[in-house]
């Protein structure tokens, strides 16, 4: 299909990888001159024999830099990583996590500036531009969700609503009163949204919407296809993380298709996580990153834990940054139920794969006895409950039945109405393994 496709940085997004490789060396030298300042790379680089960026001949030899963990983030908080002075920084954004210990990323004026044009060119290959106006629906705040698109977006040319999160009812006026026509938010919040929505008699198709980029949380293609189907609009994956400054690593382009990595800003590796050596295009491994035009923080070789695969074909839109596939979850949200190794996303795709079943869900996982006991709540509309037991006994079997051919272990499915499972401002919180908590 022909789409109408417009770049913001033409001639490096569709150029030569050739030339996209060379800037790429280029920029590595000059990153890993920048790591030498900082008292954590000062130190690993030296142990390497990695003295300055020269030592880096050709891509090929970031195999001599080990990489760095989330937990180096951790210990090198809060100086150990920043690399200029600190009248030269001129903001930060701090990650919590759930250890609740936390990292730190700084930025530059000049780093600003490149984020903000991965922004704007992450939109722009959406189709969005200059007559949109795009409600901002990420959290505003040390979250990098909101402020991440923000600047791009206006650098795009759109015209920016702040909104931040929650607060639905005022979302709803805000898309209302000014007519929006993009917005940004977490899929849950897209979701809860709707049924918000539903139940206040907004019709979707009263507002101008037309198109939504979702990230920060792990979902399913069912989800993106629910969320296009309830709104009647386009829905863009977006995939960051803070470590990565946040929004705008990889976007998805008008094809839909998987996300375009942004690799002159970027070096992306795949590697199995259990070994750490490299695996093929198309198969499943760890997603690691290099930044590549940071002076405040720079982070060579980062494992991101979170598990993609890369796409081995070119993308119809042109451009020449190769693509991931949907983040299929991380290696450490893994859950071992019964000795199965399940990830909640593939919960959620069975799950999601029910028309019936609506917009919220959580997994339960206990100690029964000396075996797991895995339950999945979700939610299903209102009528069913009134309607012949029948029914609902048939959409259980038919839940658990989808459940077991994905994920072997037999759950057990409850329903509820809607509005019943908590909703989360930022991301949503699905999973709740109490085995954990009981030894905690
Ligand atoms: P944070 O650093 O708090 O912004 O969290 C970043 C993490 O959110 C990533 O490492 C991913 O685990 C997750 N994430 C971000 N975007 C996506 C996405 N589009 N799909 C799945 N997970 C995502
Ligand atoms: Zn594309």
């Amino acid at each position: 299909m022909r789409m109408n496709i417009d770049y913001w940085n033409k001639s490096i997004e569709t150029g030569d990888r050739e030339v996209l490789e060379k800037t790429q060396l280029a920029d590595l030298r000059k990153t890993v001159d920048q790591a030498l300042k900082t008292d954590f790379y000062g130190k690993r680089l030296r142990t390497e024999g990695i003295e300055s960026g020269e030592d880096i001949r050709s891509i090929a030899d970031l195999h001599r830099i080990p990489y760095t963990t989330k937990q180096d983030l951790r210990d090198a908080y809060p100086y150990g990583l920043l690399a200029i002075p600190l009248s030269e920084v001129v903001r930060l954004h701090v990650s919590s996590g759930t250890t609740g210990i936390p990292t730190v990323i700084y930025h530059s004026q000049a780093d600003l500036n490149s984020w903000t044009d991965l922004g704007a060119r992450s939109v722009i290959a959406t189709g969005a531009g200059k007559d949109d106006v795009f409600q901002n629906m990420m959290t505003y705040g040390l979250f990098t969700g909101g402020l991440g698109l923000h600047y791009g977006g206006e650098r795009a040319g759109m015209l920016v609503i702040p909104a931040s999160s929650g607060n639905t009812q005022r979302q709803i006026k805000l898309m209302h009163d000014f007519k929006t026509t993009v917005v940004h938010a977490t899929p849950s919040y897209m979701l809860h949204l709707a049924a918000r929505m539903q139940n206040d008699g907004v019709d979707p198709a009263s507002l101008s919407l037309r198109k939504a980029f979702v990230g920060a949380e792990p979902h399913s293609e069912n989800v993106r296809l629910k969320i296009e189907e309830l709104f009647g609009i386009d829905v863009y994956n977006s995939y960051g993380l803070s470590e990565m400054n946040g929004p705008a690593v990889a976007f998805e382009c008008v094809y839909k298709k998987g996300m375009h990595v942004w690799e002159d800003a970027y070096i992306m590796e795949v590697v199995d996580p259990e070994t750490g050596e490299p695996v093929e295009d198309g198969q499943s491994g760890e997603l690691v990153f290099t930044t590549l035009k940071r002076e405040a923080t720079p982070l060579l070789r980062y494992r991101t834990r979170d598990l993609s695969f890369v796409y081995d074909t070119e993308c119809e839109c042109g451009r020449k940054h190769r693509r991931i596939g949907r983040i299929k979850g991380r290696t450490d949200d893994m859950l071992i139920i019964n000795g199965v190794n399940i990830y909640p996303s593939q919960i959620e795709e069975a799950i999601m794969r029910l028309p019936e079943i609506g917009n919220n869900y959580q997994i339960i996982v206990e100690k029964s006895g000396a075996l797991d006991k895995l339950t999945v709540k979700t939610e299903v509309r209102k009528s069913i409950f009134s309607d012949d037991a029948r029914e609902i006994n048939a959409l259980r079997k038919r839940a658990i039945e989808n459940l077991k051919s994905s994920i072997i272990v037999t759950p057990i499915v409850e329903f509820h109405e809607p509005g019943i499972l908590p909703v989360q401002e930022g991301k949503a919180k699905r999973v709740f393994d109490m085995r954990k908590e009981e030894q905690a």
